[in-house]
């Protein structure tokens, strides 16, 4: 498959930006970030920074003409922002899945027509909705979350079924369109990132477990410990889900693992992960390298695991407190650029690793692996997992 793209065009300059930036400019390809944000943590590390609103479109038609091919680090990018790229040049991921993942009715909807359960939800109006959603399910806590622009446990809130007390939550949510899920009683929270390019061929990172702290990611572990076929199931929702919309690029789908062993869905993130930043320095191939490869059409690359590892990400002022780790034997520190420290903000993360058979002496055959990369028929078209 040849290159097709020498210059890639991302919309949003956070970090993941900045570390899709990074894998790039690792095979040769520039990056133009556009971001409202002056100073953005992905435009530090670009060949070229536009910093304007998504809506101007003057801003958006030059942006769109300096690049090749187009992509976007986060979700919420306005969909009209996209469809106004797309009739000048490729994007990836398209409007569509955007789109969904954007709103959590049509994405839990889209989940469930696609066969993957998700938690009972439905959609609520009124404290009347929630009293008969609840009397419906049996279980009188619920969770209410606005269907846009969630993210990190914003526009959440929980309840006991109270009929004054669910309209004041309604209310505090301050949005048309709000959803009510039955709490998961889950042993733990899990992702799978998949990677897929324009042949369909597909690559697989985790199961990882996650461990959150006010609902942000605080660690990540993989492999996570769960038995083999559960992880094997989770991997092959991410793949049905990546199938169904016929991603060019990476996605992930984060789930739970029920305390009776079943596996919801929760959420669909149309991008690289914060539980995949361990990738960089456990794989052969990052999920940074992947979204850039897919995205310019060039093939997935193996995303064979060489260390086991423990994500933690630093956030607020625990960036003040890095010492230890940059005396640890294993520890790989990142941090993002950005100046301001915030609570709550995502400042970087730092991966330990764990080297897989540390001490044994493996001979590398290159030449073999070169035949099987430049044409036998069963080293490419296959699912490849780490
Ligand atoms: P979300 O914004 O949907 O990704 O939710 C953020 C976090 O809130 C999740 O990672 C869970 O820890 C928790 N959470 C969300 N929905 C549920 C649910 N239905 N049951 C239990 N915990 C949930």
């Amino acid at each position: 498959m040849k290159q097709d793209s020498k210059t890639l065009g991302i919309l949003g300059g956070g970090q993941l930006g900045r570390m899709s930036a990074l894998a790039a400019a690792r095979l040769g390809i520039l990056v133009h970030i556009y971001s409202p944000e002056a100073d953005c943590p992905a435009g530090q590390v670009a060949a070229r920074t536009f910093t304007s609103a998504y809506d101007d479109k003057k801003a958006l038609k030059a942006f769109a003409e300096s690049v090749d091919a187009v992509t976007c680090e986060f979700e919420n990018i306005p969909v009209e922002t996209i469809r106004f790229i797309q009739k000048t040049k490729p994007v990836y991921p398209d409007d569509r899945l955007l789109e969904t993942a954007q709103d959590r009715i049509r994405e839990k909807k889209f989940l469930n027509d696609i066969g993957i359960p998700t938690t009972r939800w439905t959609v609520v109006r009124s404290a009347a909705d929630v009293d008969k959603f609840v009397s419906g399910t049996g279980n009188r806590e619920y969770i209410l979350k606005t269907a846009r622009f969630g993210y990190d446990g914003k526009g959440q809130t929980s309840g006991r079924a109270d009929h004054d007390d669910s309209k004041a939550k309604i209310k505090s949510l301050n949005s048309d369109s709000i959803i009510i899920e039955e709490p998961v009683d889950f042993s733990c929270e899990i992702s799978v990132i998949v990677a897929r390019d324009k042949l369909s061929q597909t690559a697989i990172y985790g199961p990882m477990l996650n461990e959150h702290n006010n609902h942000i990611l605080a660690k990540t572990i993989v492999p996570a410990p769960i038995p083999n076929h559960m992880a094997e199931k989770a991997q092959d929702m991410a793949r049905l889900l990546a199938d169904a919309v016929d991603l060019v690029g990476v996605l992930t789908l984060e789930m739970f693992i029920t305390r009776d062993g079943r596996i919801l869905a929760n959420e669909i993130a149309p991008r690289a992960h914060n539980s995949g930043h361990w990738t960089i320095d456990a794989c052969a191939v990052s999920q940074f390298e992947q979204h850039v490869r897919t995205v310019c059409g060039m093939p997935v690359g193996l995303p064979a695991r060489h260390s086991d590892a423990v994500m933690i990400n630093i956030i607020g002022d625990d960036v003040k407190k890095l010492a230890p780790y940059y005396e640890m034997k294993h520890a790989c520190v990142h941090l993002y650029g950005k100046r301001e420290v915030r609570a709550g903000r995502k400042m970087g993360h730092v991966t330990i690793l764990k080297p897989i058979d540390e001490n044994e002496k493996r001979h590398i055959d290159a030449d073999a692996e070169l035949r099987l990369a430049h044409g036998s028929p069963e080293g490419r078209g296959r699912a490849q997992s780490s």
